[in-house]
């Protein structure tokens, strides 16, 4: 079981080659953009309260995402829960770092997270408590002309609320100042591994294919 972070600006493409990717090498696909959206479609308490901060295009708080990526690995890793007392009985194993019965255990691809240095050091918590760890940290390196080309023509098409010229600028203004040291951050640990996306998507899926074959295989 391997672990493994797809790091890119927005419009790097970092989606639509998670979803390649899981379904190639079977792997679990964890995105927190698609989980909160989620939210918001389900108008659930959460959703609502960051419909408007996704709609800005500001990042949603640490604490709210590493919530729904806690709750996914619980999901994931030990299988859907039967009912309250199995989930509360399933916690405590792993809170005590006992096997689960029946623990399946898939390798993940995290798909925009951790976007904060702080999350990158709330998901090592996490880990260490399920006594897991990061395999590799994988960025897929885009210039910015090309990334907001790619945006604006996603907007052109695509019915999500955030995609439009004001927001735009604001989320790459975001990941300048709050994601963008995340990358340093992974660069000393020694974890990160960068590749071109700058081609067409084929040709990055090639080259992250070629990655994730010696990653698993490792
Ligand atoms: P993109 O990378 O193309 O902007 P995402 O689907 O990854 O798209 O994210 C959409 C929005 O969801 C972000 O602009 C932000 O508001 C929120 N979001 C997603 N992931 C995170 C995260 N890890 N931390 C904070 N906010 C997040």
């Amino acid at each position: 079981m391997k672990n493994i972070v797809l790091y890119g600006a927005p419009g790097a493409g970092k989606g639509t080659q998670a979803s390649l990717l899981a379904e190639k090498f079977n792997l679990v696909h964890l995105s927190t953009g698609e989980m909160l959206r989620a939210e918001v479609a389900q108008g659930s308490p959460l959703g609502l309260r960051v419909k408007a901060i996704m709609e800005r295009g500001d990042l949603v708080g640490d604490e709210v995402v590493l919530s729904l990526i806690d709750k996914a690995l619980t999901a994931n890793l030990t299988g859907e829960p039967l009912d309250e007392w199995d989930t509360h009985r399933r916690q405590r194993a792993i809170d005590e770092g006992r096997p689960v019965a029946e623990r399946i255990v898939p390798s993940i691809i995290f798909d925009g997270f951790p976007r904060t240095v702080q999350q990158a050091q709330m998901l090592e918590f996490v880990f260490s408590r399920r006594r897991m760890k990061l395999d590799a940290v994988i960025s897929i390196d885009v210039n910015r002309d090309e990334l907001i080309r790619r945006i604006h023509e996603r907007a052109a098409i695509s019915n999500r609320a955030d995609d439009n010229e004001a927001t735009i600028r604001h989320r790459l203004e975001e990941y300048e100042e709050k994601t963008r040291p995340v990358l340093d951050y992974y660069k000393v640990s020694g974890l990160l591994i960068s590749i071109d996306g700058g081609g067409e998507i084929s040709e990055t899926n090639t080259r992250l294919s070629t990655l994730m074959e010696h990653i698993l295989a490792d």
